[in-house]
């Protein structure tokens, strides 16, 4: 096969993982080009790339989802390549087809495969050629058979829609009573939010950990397997933390996901990085999806595997074969760190970053776009930044990160941070104590330790007043995210070396 050399990518793409590509690419000597909305004219991501198109407005559907506004900024910077990174575009196979049909290298799988996968109906029936064993479910949308499975496997159920994705268009059934009027509802709202009514109906598992399994596979019809990852900390079927390998799981049902990764990664003709996410209930597991695209959470298995996924699928996508797995090292955990309130139920905040204090030191690698004064505003999802450890043991990886978010610090935004720590350092964190319910098993109505984080807020928003340089606006951001700061130290530590930063 002849090569097809990259020598400009377009990352369409914003935040962290725009970061993440464009580094990734001048690693191979490829140009970048970042594309941003008038929200993100100031993000790092447009000066970090070599050149930088502006594609519209801050609303997603008229800048990174319009698709016409992308693949002409390719064009015109005689890009011969894009990568989608994760959200947005990633996984819209009419997208893949159209960059395709322009001449210009997708970095991810073909259109059709992706359309396949992307439909959880059609990747069940994948799977379940490939004996791939799968959740139980029905796939009509008769109400008489979905009785009939429902009575059969017990309640409660959960109703899917096929084309739903991030956790939105589920719903769980507790009762006989309450079928007819949630499939009625489902169909209506996953035909609303994805434009396809379709929807599937699967048994609940009551307490599962959701793990899966990163491949790559390539032009050549190689697939291989880079270990698992363990999502079971979820919030709203949103992953928070997650860890590799999955701790607490035998070996025979480790190698036995594998194999039906790449026995599944094989018989969809996947090419590119992808995931096949399932859920473990004890020794069994069951397939969910395929997500056919780059993971927030890949960098715990560059960490493990000492590589570099970005990379990779850059080669594959230029027609190299997929690379030879090495034996992993130690144990990698990443905390996604989101502007969030976590004690008022989460709620998005906003603000400047009025000051960031990044931890650093062997096995800690913080992937982020943060940088001073940056704006945070709530157009776009809440991810800040990814912290990531790597011990030679599972403990070593989580004392190291319970130290690394205890040390982060953040002005400005209220993050998760503080929130995140207390999970890592929780007793059930450190006996591996997981299930997607963990959260709500063990950290509903989680509140900051009172320990001094007031008088701080106090203190720096005293301080700031008295300097005049953040106006009413700034000090009652950086109290606000003193209150939401990290509690092991204070925030006021990070202020030797303080520089004022004026908008
Ligand atoms: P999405 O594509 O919207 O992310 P998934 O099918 O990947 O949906 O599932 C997301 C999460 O929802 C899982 O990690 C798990 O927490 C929960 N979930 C999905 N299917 C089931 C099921 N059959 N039983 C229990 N929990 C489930």
């Amino acid at each position: 096969m002849k090569r097809r050399e990259i020598k400009k990518l377009l990352v369409a793409n914003r935040g962290e993982i725009a970061m993440r590509v464009i580094r990734g690419a001048r690693l191979l000597g490829i140009k970048t080009v970042a594309v941003y909305s008038e929200a993100d004219a100031k993000s790092p991501h447009v000066a970090l790339a070599d050149e930088a198109v502006a594609i519209g407005p801050a609303e997603p559907a008229q800048s990174y989802l319009n698709a016409t506004a992308i693949l002409s900024a390719a064009q015109i910077t005689r890009a011969d390549a894009i990568h989608p990174g994760y959200g947005f575009l990633s996984e819209r196979p009419e997208f893949a087809r159209a960059v395709h049909q322009a001449g210009i290298n997708f970095i991810g799988p073909p259109a059709d495969v992706m359309a396949a996968l992307g439909d959880k109906i059609a990747a069940r029936k994948i799977a379940e050629r490939a004996k791939v064993p799968v959740v139980p479910g029905i796939e009509t949308g008769h109400p008489a058979e979905i009785h009939a499975f429902a009575s059969r496997v017990g309640y409660p159920v959960l109703i899917k829609a096929s084309a739903g994705g991030g956790g939105l268009g589920m719903r769980v059934v507790e009762s006989e009573s309450q079928l007819e009027s949630a499939l009625e509802a489902a169909s209506r709202q996953a035909k609303a939010a994805f434009g396809d009514g379709r929807v599937f109906v699967e048994k609940y598992l009551p307490h599962p950990r959701h793990v899966e399994v990163q491949i790559l596979g390539d032009l050549h019809g190689n697939v291989v397997a880079l270990g698992e990852r363990d999502c079971s900390i979820q919030r709203r079927h949103q992953k928070i933390v997650e860890e590799s390998p999955a701790p607490n799981l035998s070996e025979a049902t480790r190698a036995k996901m594998i194999d039906a990764a790449i026995n599944l990664g094989r018989a969809a003709g996947y090419c590119g990085a992808g995931t096949v996410e399932c859920l473990v209930d004890g020794d069994d597991f069951y397939f969910l999806e395929v997500n056919a695209r780059l993971q927030v959470e890949h960098p715990i298995t560059e960490i493990r595997f000492g590589c570099d996924l970005v990379v990779e699928q850059i080669r594959i996508a230029e027609g190299e074969k997929v690379m030879d797995p090495r034996t992993p090292i130690g144990c990698a955990i990443e905390c996604r760190i989101n502007a969030e309130d976590a004690a008022h139920n989460f709620r998005p905040s906003s603000g400047p970053v009025m000051h960031l204090s990044v931890p650093a030191g062997p096995g800690v690698r913080f992937d982020t776009y943060l940088v001073d004064g940056l704006e945070i505003g709530t157009s776009y999802d809440s991810l800040l930044g990814k912290m990531i450890t790597h011990g030679a043991t599972r403990e070593e990886a989580r004392l190291r990160m319970a130290s690394a978010l205890g040390e982060f610090s953040l002005l400005g935004v209220t993050s998760t941070a503080a929130f995140l720590h207390d999970v890592v350092a929780s007793e059930p964190f450190r006996r591996a104590d997981l299930s997607t319910h963990f959260i709500e098993e063990f950290f509903s109505g989680w509140r900051p330790a009172p320990d001094g984080d007031d008088l701080d807020a106090a203190l720096i928003a005293g301080a700031l007043a008295a300097s005049g340089f953040f106006g009413t606006r700034g000090v009652r951001a950086a109290a606000k995210a003193a209150s939401g700061a990290p509690q092991r130290r204070s925030p006021w530590d990070d202020l030797a070396g303080f520089q004022p930063w004026r908008a």
